[in-house]
């Protein structure tokens, strides 16, 4: 192992340009069918949105996609379409990003966090079913890192209790369970397209469902309840008439967005190919490391690697994690982390009187999780650099 000093005590980065933890892909016919787009008559939600939407649907096995404007406005949608209202409980990971959660918040819903698995870092399905009361309505799984959660037993809890399973799959776009694809298991599913994620529509999310009601609510819902596509309305034998139905908002997605999503999903087997290769190489060069923790990977499943996490292991090295993530940035390896876990957030702590100490597992791994970077655009070069990076790294803080 190459034992250099890092470029945060004086010694010289790993690269001389800043490689982010991700990053999006966009070729010339992505550049070419947004073109199109924008010379054309109509440029905000019509045939093309619906097009990506079919596309979207069969890509993930579901019956109706939803296009909306964000990942976030996805999981509004969908809690909004499936009931979720004041006071209603929706049991959720700590380990996501704050939109899981906030979405719950919009409804006047309460979110209530269930600890995850030390291995997956997925929500344990043993404390969600602690956590299920009269009040709970939902249940909101995350998919971390692109990991499907075990699904067996969330399917089994939701009958048991009668409780719709809502996916929150910003992270598993092309993920599989068992041989099922990600966004044909539970009663709705969201997707995000901001351009870290899997595919990217600049902003952008989907809601995906089987179920009818559902899709009618979410197109609804999308925009401002109203029970017609605005198309429809601006047709010259079209109706004038329209009514609104239900409260909703004003989340629909534009057809330059749409353009640019049915490219991407084309190149979407290409982009998993690229992403796993990434993952497979970082698994073969730090497996062995004693000082980190290598992502577990269920055998059963199909992980979409959205992002390669480590865990450091702070009785191994002289310094803590995030002194490791401060010198890999200073090495110009875009390292991050995924996540500070939700409960502790300011807002969370004054507004649901959480505190640490409730979901001790989510706790211990932020404490010692730090995300290196994986794209699908990533050359073999910058992989190189990144392994590089961490052994000079970890290798001169070991103990
Ligand atoms: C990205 C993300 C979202 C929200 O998606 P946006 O498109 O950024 O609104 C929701 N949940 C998780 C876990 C995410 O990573």
């Amino acid at each position: 192992m190459r034992k250099g000093v890092p470029a945060i005590e004086g010694g010289m980065p790993s690269r001389g340009t800043f490689l982010p933890y991700a990053r999006q892909w966009i070729g010339e016919e992505e550049i070419e069918k947004v073109t199109q787009v924008l010379r054309s008559e109509w440029i905000t939600q019509g045939p093309v949105t619906r097009e990506f939407e079919r596309e979207f649907a069969r890509a993930v096995g579901a019956r109706f996609a939803i296009a909306v404007n964000s990942g976030t406005a996805a999981l509004h949608v969908a809690l909004a379409a499936v009931g979720i209202g004041p006071e209603d409980q929706v049991i959720t990971s700590p380990f996501t990003f704050a939109a899981t959660s906030n979405a719950v918040l919009y409804l006047n819903g309460i979110p209530k966090f269930a600890d995850i698995e030390s291995r997956t870092y997925n929500v344990d399905p043993g404390r969600v079913e602690e956590q299920i009361s009269p009040k709970t309505r939902v249940l909101l799984p995350v998919h971390y890192a692109g990991q499907p959660c075990n699904m067996d037993r969330l399917v089994a809890l939701s009958r048991k209790y009668n409780l719709p399973l809502v996916e929150d799959a910003a992270h598993a776009l092309g993920a599989t369970y068992r041989g099922k694809k990600i966004g044909s298991i539970g009663r709705a599913t969201i997707f995000s397209f901001h351009p870290v994620k899997h595919i990217t529509t600049g902003e952008g999310g989907m809601v995906v469902t089987d179920d009818e009601g559902i899709a009618e609510r979410a197109y609804m819902i999308r925009t401002h309840g109203i029970d017609k596509d605005a198309s429809k309305r601006f047709e010259k034998e079209g109706n004038w008439f329209y009514q609104m139905i239900t409260l909703g908002y004003r989340y629909n997605m534009t057809e330059m967005q749409a353009a640019l999503g049915l490219c991407q999903l084309e190149r979407l087997d290409l982009f998993l190919k690229r992403r796993r290769e990434i993952a497979e190489h970082y698994q073969a060069a730090f497996q062995e490391m004693q000082e980190v923790v290598t992502p577990y990977v269920e055998p059963d499943s199909e992980h979409a690697w959205h992002l390669y996490t480590l865990q450091v292991r702070p009785e191994r090295l002289r310094v803590d994690r995030d002194r490791i993530l401060s010198a890999l940035r200073a090495e110009n390896i875009g390292a991050n982390l995924h996540y500070i876990p939700v409960h502790l957030h300011p807002y969370y702590r004054q507004n649901l009187n959480t505190r640490e100490g409730d979901h001790p597992v989510a706790e211990g791994v932020f404490q010692r999780i730090l995300t290196i970077p994986l794209f699908p655009k990533m050359t073999d070069h910058d992989v190189d650099d990144v392994i590089h990076a961490l052994k000079k790294v970890i290798g001169y803080y070991r103990k």
